[in-house]
């Protein structure tokens, strides 16, 4: 008998959280819970039982609801990097497991933050990305404690992942980036398109192939995101991580 497939499901959070679940069989995960009450509804509604917490990053707006969680699950355990005191077991670049059958993998992916991590979950549909404030649709992270050099090289990695790849971001700013890349990209027709969509409905998750042709950040190789972020910085970008570096910072005070 085949596998039954995983739910995916974001339980919406303090302001403009999304903090995904993930679950099979009674069994769920959740990913940066910033807040312990609406993912306990969620269970409580589905019947789940909460297996594993996957942290991405220390941001208390990603890691808030751990301890409410751990009190009702105390079994649960808590997937992390070392910034993260709460957690249980290291997560840090390599390390995998499975939940559910399926093999999670882990990606040290910094820029946002120095220690940021992504979860990568591969089951028989393909690749789920628990990307966390490293990427957003048609956007990407502020620059924290990292540097954009970081970031740059994070977002290069997970445009090399096979283009029907899902990213589950830990917010939705769809409309106010697509409002940025056309501002970068006037004449690109597929961000006319999803600004368009963005206005009416949640956009998560995406897909790799639609991020590589809206995404400012994903598109620093192209000629009209390099020639406006140098019109923007007032001078020639060397490479693709001059032009992010010059792209986040435009996008700072957009
Ligand atoms: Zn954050």
């Amino acid at each position: 008998m085949a596998a039954q497939a995983f739910t995916i499901h974001p339980v919406a959070a303090l302001d403009d959280n999304y903090i995904w679940t993930v679950s099979r069989n009674g069994q769920a995960v959740c990913i940066d819970p910033g807040e312990a009450g609406p993912v306990l509804d969620y269970l409580h509604r589905h019947g789940l039982s909460l297996a594993e917490i996957w942290i991405t990053h220390h941001h208390h707006d990603h890691t808030g609801g751990i301890a409410g969680l751990k009190q009702v699950f105390p079994q649960c355990t808590v997937y992390g990097n070392r910034d993260i005191a709460a957690a249980d077991r290291y997560a840090g670049e390599g390390v995998q497991w499975l939940f559910g059958g399926c093999r999670v993998e882990v990606w040290h992916t910094p820029g946002h933050t120095a220690g940021h991590l992504s979860y990568l979950l591969h089951d028989a549909e393909g690749l789920h990305v628990f990307c966390g404030d490293t990427l957003f649709s048609a956007g990407c992270g502020r620059v924290f404690c990292g540097t954009a050099g970081q970031l740059y090289v994070s977002l290069q990695r997970y445009a090399g992942l096979p283009g029907h790849t899902l990213f589950y971001p830990a917010h939705e700013y769809t409309a106010a980036n697509l409002r940025f890349a056309a501002c970068v990209e006037p004449d690109n027709p597929a961000v006319r398109t999803a600004r368009a969509a963005a206005e009416h409905m949640p956009t998560l998750p995406v897909s790799l192939a639609h991020e590589l042709r809206i995404n400012p950040f994903l598109r620093t190789g192209g000629r009209q995101v390099a020639q406006k972020a140098a019109e923007y910085s007032g001078g020639k970008l060397a490479d693709g991580a001059a032009v992010f570096a010059a792209l986040r910072e435009w996008k700072n005070r957009f």
